[in-house]
Order: C-alpha cells, then sequence, then structure tokens
C-alpha cells in the first residue's frame, strides 16, 4: 500500500515489508517515510486544521458516519487485514473492527456535544454585568503515535477524536502492522475528509516517530504504546500538550467467595487474548489461599485445551507474538525467572513466533515477570493469606492502568476499588474488560492523560473563555 500525505497516497522508493508473524509470508509493503515527508506533512496539516475547524459540526459528523458505513461494508477486509499483519486471530480480528466501527460512530456522536457552559461572572466582586461562557476550540495540528497489537482500534481512538474535535492529524502507525491504519485512512478520505486534515505516514518511530514529535508546528502528541518511547517522547517533545497511554502488567485479585467457574474463564481469557500482547492482559492473578490449588487445577487445565495455530482458522484461540525476536524475548524471561526459582506449571514451549500459553507458579518478588510488562502469553499465580496482602503486592509495581477483583463480597470489591492504584478497577470480570467509551488511562508509568472519545476530545480541544462587558 502507499502512505497518505496530506490526503494523497504517495510512494517512496524505499519500502518496508510488513510480514504474517504466523508463516513469515510477505503481507504488503508500505513506503519508508523520511523526515522530509514529516515536514510536508505538518505544513498541509496547518491548511488541514484551518479548513476542519471552519468546518461545521454537522460535516464533520456526516464524514464520520459515512466512514463508519464504509467500514461496515469493509468488514471482512479490515478483520483480515488485522489477522494477517498482526497477532489476532481471526476471531480476535473481527471483534477488534467492530470495537473500531463503534468507536468511530461515538466520535461521530460526540462531536455533536462539543459544548461548553456559561459563567457566573458575577459571583466575584468586579464581574457585575459582565456575562459570558467557554465553548471548546480544537487545539491544532496533532501526532497521533500508535502501536502494533490494536492497529486498527487504537487508530481510530486517535483519529476519531482528532477529527471530531476539528484539528488536523499525522499519524504514525506501528512499523509492523501499518496497513490496518492506511485502511481506516482510506475509509475517511472515501467518507469524503478533506485530504489537507490527514497524513498517515509510514516508517520508523525513532526517525520519522521522533521528528513528529519534535515538530514545533505540532500542538499535541497522542501516544500509545511503551512505556521506553514514552519516556523518550516526553524528554524531546518540548512545549505542546502530551497524553500518554503506556504498559501495565495488570494483577488479579481472586478471593474464596467468587464465582470460581467465571473467576477461571475470565483470568485464562484475560491472560491469553492476543498472544498476551495486550495493554490491560492479566499478568499476575492473587489467590486466596484456601483455593489456590483448586484455581491453580482448574486454570491449569483451561490454559491446556487452548488451540494455537493458523489465525485465520476460526477454531485457533491463540496465534503467534508479533515476531519471533518478541518470542524469545518472552521465553528468556521465563528463563531467568526460573533461575531465580520460578516454576512453569504449563507451557514454556516455542516454535517460531508461537510461545505456548505459559503459566508461572512461586515467582519471586522482583523478577522481571513480576514486575516489568511481559506483552506476551505468560501469567504468574501468586497464593495470598488475604485481601491486605494482595493489594500490597498488586500495588508493588510502577504500572497502575487496571486491576480487577473477583468477590461476592461488596465491602472486600469496594476496599480494592479504594486502594488499588491504577486508572482502572473491573469486579467481577478480568483486567481485559473495556469499551470505547468509557474513560481509558492508567497512574504512575501506564500513563498520562485518559481516551475513551469523549476523554481524549477533552484532551484534544481547548476551553476559550468569552466574556462581555455589559456595564457601558
Ligand atoms: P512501541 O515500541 O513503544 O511503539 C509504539 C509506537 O511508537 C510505534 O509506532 C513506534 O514506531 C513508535 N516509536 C518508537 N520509538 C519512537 C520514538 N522515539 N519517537 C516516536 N515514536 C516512536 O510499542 P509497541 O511495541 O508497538 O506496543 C506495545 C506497547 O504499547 C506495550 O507496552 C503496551 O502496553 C502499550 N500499549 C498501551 C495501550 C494503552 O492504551 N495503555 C494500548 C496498547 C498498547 P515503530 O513501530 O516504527 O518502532
Amino acid at each position: 500500500m502507499k502512505m497518505i500525505l496530506g490526503g494523497e497516497w504517495v510512494d517512496r522508493s524505499s519500502t518496508i515489508e510488513v510480514r504474517d508473524p504466523y508463516d513469515d509470508s510477505l503481507v504488503d509493503t508500505v513506503p519508508r517515510g523520511s523526515v522530509d515527508d514529516v515536514v510536508a506533512a505538518v505544513e498541509i496539516a496547518r491548511r488541514g486544521y484551518a479548513i476542519n475547524r471552519a468546518m461545521p459540526a454537522h460535516e464533520r459528523i456526516s464524514i464520520l458516519k459515512r466512514c463508519v458505513t464504509l467500514m461496515e461494508e469493509r468488514f471482512d477486509d479490515l478483520a483480515t487485514t488485522i489477522a494477517r499483519e498482526s497477532s489476532k486471530t481471526i476471531r480476535e480480528a473481527q471483534k477488534e473492527t467492530a470495537r473500531a466501527i463503534n468507536t468511530m460512530t461515538i466520535s461521530a456522536e460526540e462531536a455533536r456535544r462539543l459544548d461548553g457552559e456559561t459563567i457566573p461572572f458575577d459571583s466575584a466582586p468586579g464581574g457585575e454585568k459582565r456575562i459570558g461562557y467557554y465553548y471548546r476550540f480544537p487545539i491544532g495540528v496533532i501526532a497521533a503515535i500508535t502501536p502494533f497489537n490494536d492497529p486498527l482500534n487504537l487508530v481510530a481512538h486517535k483519529l476519531g477524536p482528532a477529527i471530531a474535535g476539528g484539528n488536523a492529524v499525522v499519524c504514525k502507525p506501528a512499523s509492523v502492522t501499518p496497513l490496518s491504519a492506511l485502511k481506516l485512512g482510506e475509509c475517511l478520505l472515501d467518507a469524503g475528509l478533506p485530504g489537507e486534515i490527514l497524513s498517515i505516514l509510514t516508517g520508523p518511530g525513532a526517525e520519522i516517530g521522533d521528528a513528529l514529535v519534535r515538530s514545533e508546528g505540532m500542538r499535541m502528541v497522542s501516544f500509545t504504546g511503551g512505556v521506553e518511547a514514552g519516556r523518550r517522547i516526553t524528554q524531546v517533545a518540548g512545549l505542546k500538550k502530551i497524553s500518554m497511554e503506556l504498559g501495565s502488567n495488570s494483577p488479579v485479585i481472586v478471593l474464596s467467595d467468587c464465582k470460581f467457574d467465571d473467576a477461571v474463564e475470565s483470568c485464562v481469557s484475560g491472560s491469553f487474548w492476543a498472544a498476551g500482547q495486550n495493554c490491560i492482559g492479566v499478568q499476575r492473578i492473587y489467590i486466596e489461599e484456601s483455593i489456590y490449588d483448586r484455581f491453580r487445577d482448574a486454570f491449569v487445565a483451561r490454559t491446556e485445551r487452548y488451540r494455537l495455530g493458523s489465525k485465520l482458522d476460526p477454531e485457533t484461540d491463540m496465534g503467534p507474538m508479533i515476531t519471533e525476536d518478541e518470542a524469545q524475548r518472552v521465553e528468556s524471561w521465563i528463563a531467568e525467572a526460573v533461575n531465580q526459582g520460578a516454576r512453569v506449571a504449563t507451557g514454556g514451549k516455542r516454535e517460531g513466533a508461537l510461545l505456548a500459553p505459559t503459566v508461572m507458579e512461586e515467582m519471586p518478588r522482583g523478577a522481571k515477570l513480576d514486575c516489568d510488562e511481559v506483552f506476551g502469553p505468560v501469567v504468574s499465580l501468586y497464593p495470598v493469606s488475604d485481601l491486605d496482602e494482595a493489594i500490597e503486592a498488586a500495588n508493588g509495581v510502577d504500572y497502575g492502568l487496571y486491576g480487577a477483583i473477583f468477590t461476592q463480597d461488596l465491602d472486600q470489591a469496594f476496599r480494592a476499588v479504594r486502594e488499588m492504584e491504577v486508572g482502572g478497577i473491573m469486579v467481577n470480570d478480568s483486567t481485559d474488560y473495556r469499551i470505547d467509551l468509557m474513560p481509558f488511562g492508567g497512574v504512575k508509568s501506564s500513563g498520562l492523560g485518559r481516551e475513551g472519545i469523549r476523554y481524549a476530545l477533552m484532551e484534544m480541544t481547548e476551553p476559550k473563555t468569552v466574556c462581555l462587558n455589559l456595564g457601558g
């Protein structure tokens, strides 16, 4: 595919191969964009900003709605593209496509609700005879930098609100999964979006991502990805707004009064969805001692029924990791933890990029699998004596995206709600639960700001205050 520069499809002599991680087959190539392309895209986007800012909301809404219709018509192609270029199975890809359609639908709806408030100026001396209000205006040109693991919906989470809010956007999708983003861009352009409003540039993050972040023409960087790139971006961005959706190693607490089968099923699915490459994937499960052995046995048995294989086979439960290098990295983390005293209860075997779903026990505190983000199909089980111990362990890491608790006791549930240091908490679901309109984001190293269309729209627009002095 070509890339999108100010609404035009452009090629470059140098290209990047997009390969299917399951069998290394070539899916397509994309241009290897350059810093010159970034400069050109930002220049065009400044004009795009003026165009979108002046566009009436009803036109933006119509464009976003037409985009939704086109996505629905192209559903199979979008889902297959996700399944080919990324780690996801076709079932996972279909779910992501449906969610991306929902994300763009909500973006169209929220474009209508971009309102303000009147301000009681007379509430302070000196404000008499003044009336006024604020309304929200677009922030300008936004850099949208996205990761590989939800290659369509996480792009939709940036393009939808950016366009709904009246901005222009230059997107840089992950180099391993650029095709889904380009196909979303195609839907938007085919829906009538003025080209100047949208660029989707393909190329290395360290070059063109970095140039986008540094660009003085950029008013905001909306980044989703790993903490390492996130830190680098905060160091070089300069004076511009930054939103960061970063990683985590999500904890789940399972108390003895839980609905046992539901907890097992939900935690297994949450651990191995998208081969564990999921920012809200379950990585640590703290289980009350009295049910630990029973939970472990049921969890391992369910995990061993997982079917690995071709992503396009609807019977497949889990596909490969995104690259063989990544699968090797996770394999080495397992080996390191075993050397430190951990035990593999099941899994641990690798074939190319396919890593068997892996359950670990006796994980020492401080092992990488305990405190870093594994971003692979590995989960650790820990026995705990009570909720206090579970919360203390759950909070004992640098991340804080999501937490979860399984219990029938409201007091215990609300203690976890109050005390877990996370951006969101699920009661009687694993951490792997999200709908696209809820505020989404983390604390600590898991991020800054919130997405979830309405909340992203707030980040991507600013209040402008208007005051009329009627005392003259
Ligand atoms: P990544 O390596 O951080 O890459 C993310 C994006 O940043 C890619 O487009 C990458 O480009 C680009 N990039 C890399 N270095 C950059 C730099 N110096 N300046 C600007 N851009 C740069 O992350 P990933 O491996 O694709 O995704 C996995 C991570 O994303 C995990 O940590 C996961 O938890 C996190 N994530 C978070 C959320 C959330 O909502 N909180 C959701 C999904 C994923 P290249 O691909 O060209 O390197």
